[in-house]
This record gives C-alpha cells, structure tokens and sequence, in this order.
C-alpha cells in the first residue's frame, strides 16, 4: 500500500469537544468523523500534522461554518479572540495530542524532526507533527509560543481566517479571490522572525493576499500552505492565486491539496459528489504552476466535507488508484503521497 504523509486534520478538535469519549474516538469503537488508529493504518496513513485550532465559543464552529457555505456565500468571521481565552483550549487539545501516543502502545509518535519521521515510518509507526492553526493562543510576549515550541509544536499558522494580534485571515467567500484586507501587524512580523529562528514551519492556508505578500518580505523559509488548492479551478477565497503559486515556487515552498469539496468542485458546492475529475484538475494545475517536487496532500480531515470517493482516511488508496488511472506514475504518485512534504520539511527544519 502506497503510504501517505498528510499536510492537515482536525482530529484534536474532534477529540477536544468530547474528551469523556477519546478512548473510545481513538481506538475506533466510537466510527464516525474522518480519522482514528484503525482507519489511519488501513488507510495508509503515516502521519501527518494535527492542528490545535480554538474554535470561537459564541459564533459556533466548524459545522456552523459549513453549513453557511451555499455558494455564493460570504460568511463574517468571528472577532478576534484574547490569549486568556484561547490558551486553555490549546492547552487541551496539545494534551490530547500528546495522550494520543501514550494510548496508542507505540503505534503512534510524536515527531520533532524529518529523521523521527523516517524513523517512525520505517518502523510502521504513525508520525504525528504539532501544528497551531491561528495563533490565538499566543500573546504578544511570543512566550506561549515558545512554551508550544517545547510542547513539540513545529508548524504554526498565524491566523485561521478569524483576525489575531498577528494578522487578517480570508474571510470564507465564494467567488472572492485573497485580497480581503491588511496584512501583518507588527507583532505579527515579530511572530513571524521569532517562528524562523525556531525553525517552526510557516503555514499560510488562511492568510490573505496582504499576508502572504507580508510573510514572502519577511520570511527567510520557503512558503508553504498546508491545506489549499488552485483558485484558478475553484475561485473561493481560501484557494491559491497563480502569482502565489509562482511565488512558493520561487522559495522552493509547498502546496498540500485540500480534499474538502468546498475548495474542490468549480462551483463551490459543499456537496460530496464531485467524482475524481475536480481533485485531478487542482492536481495538474497545481503541478503545472508548481513542479512536480513541490505538491503534496493536506487532507482536512474532520474538518471538512469529504469527496465521496475518499469518504475518510480509509479511503486514501482509493484516490491513490484514481492517480495512477489518471495516467500518474510511481515516481509522481510517491512524491505526492509523501516524498514531497519530507523533502520540505528538510528544508524547513534542516
Ligand atoms: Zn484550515
């Protein structure tokens, strides 16, 4: 089975908002939602970044999200959130994540490095990378973030669309390209110099065009955006432009395909049939502006609608077949199954 290495999922948020239950989510008695150990293996699952992401209590979650996105749509974002309130959230969900490897009986690992990644999988075992989606959590000071850091956190997002201390994120639009506003403030260029002396990746999935462009000046790492796809074949406001795609290339950055429908299918639907045409389409356009060294998965799991073809992590073979009959060979189906985000992750982390 062709192994897979994954640029995003939401399990710890699935695992934050039931936690008398995240034995039972875990082992896979509980089914439902998009990941866990028995799954992920069938799958070919063999690790991949878990992100830490607060949802905003009062304007609801991901569901009420996507529940909103009937094309057109413009959802507002939720207002900023303090420090104070966000922090025992990503406390939490940093707890789950570091549980999920003492549960697992070794099955799963916590990765700090690309050589633990290669260790685990060449040892059957999950590898498991601590991401920050939105950095709420963290206070101007920059402490929590080094705190996060020694938590084993080595990719941060500076936003989820919803606005920090740091920066404007796209709010969720369709049609709507990602130029929705400022860019960095100073802290966040401040976040942004103190993530590249910890060699802590740059994640920018949800920031808008200002952003990037601010995160591009600044920024002395390839770019990479874990979780998106190409706006020329889905124009919602979270996908890709090509002068973004030209620039991640320029760095020698990176690009995970985003397997929600939302991002997916050209009229924005948030609907699961969509066969294989549309994933393929974002693919050649990826590797088209990209090259073939620089595109990878980012799945969303639990965090979004699924094409029906791929249904969960189980379902990852699947869409592995619907490459190579989409004429992929071995060597391009490896690089985007995994070899891609290792090679990127070596230059991220040296
Ligand atoms: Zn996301």
């Amino acid at each position: 089975m062709e192994l897979v290495f994954d640029g995003h999922n939401d399990l710890l948020l699935r695992l934050c908002r039931a936690p008398e239950r995240r034995a039972a989510i875990w082992s896979g008695a509980e089914g439902g939602g998009h990941l866990d150990l028995p799954r992920m293996r069938a799958g070919g699952f063999a690790g991949g970044f878990f992100a830490i992401y607060v949802p905003s209590p009062a304007s609801g979650d991901l569901d009420a999200l996507q529940a909103s996105m009937r094309p057109p749509y413009a959802v507002p974002l939720p207002p900023l959130m303090e420090a104070g309130e966000a922090l025992p959230v990503a406390m939490a969900q940093a707890g789950h994540f570091h549980w999920m490897a003492r549960a697992s009986e070794g099955a799963f690992r916590i990765c700090l490095t690309v050589d633990d990644i290669h260790a685990a999988m060449a040892e059957g075992v999950i590898a498991g990378i601590l991401h920050m989606e939105g950095a709420e959590a963290i206070g101007p000071d920059l402490d929590a973030l080094h705190l996060f850091h020694a938590m084993g956190v080595r990719s941060l997002g500076p936003v989820w669309s919803r606005p920090t201390i740091f920066g404007h994120g796209v709010p969720f639009r369709f049609p709507s390209g990602p130029d929705t506003g400022p860019g960095l403030t100073p802290a966040g260029f401040d976040l942004v110099r103190e993530c590249n002396r910890l060699r802590i990746m740059l994640d920018l999935s949800h920031l808008n065009e200002a952003g990037f462009r601010d995160v591009l000046r600044v920024s002395d790492a390839p770019l990479v955006a874990t979780h998106s796809n190409a706006h020329a074949v889905c124009p919602s406001s979270r996908n890709l432009t090509d002068w973004q795609l030209a620039a991640i290339r320029e760095t020698g950055g990176m690009v995970g395909l985003n397997f929600a429908t939302g991002f997916l299918r050209p009229d924005g639907g948030d609907d699961p049939d969509i066969g294989w045409e549309p994933v393929l389409r974002h693919l050649d356009h990826l590797i088209g502006a990209l090259g073939e060294d620089h595109v990878g998965l980012g799945s969303d799991f639990d965090g979004a609608t699924m094409p029906a073809g791929i249904g969960d992590v189980a379902g990852l073979p699947a869409l592995i077949e619907a490459l190579r009959a989409h004429g992929f060979g071995q060597p391009l189906v490896a690089k985007l199954a995994r070899e891609n985000w290792l090679a990127a992750l070596r230059r991220q982390w040296g």
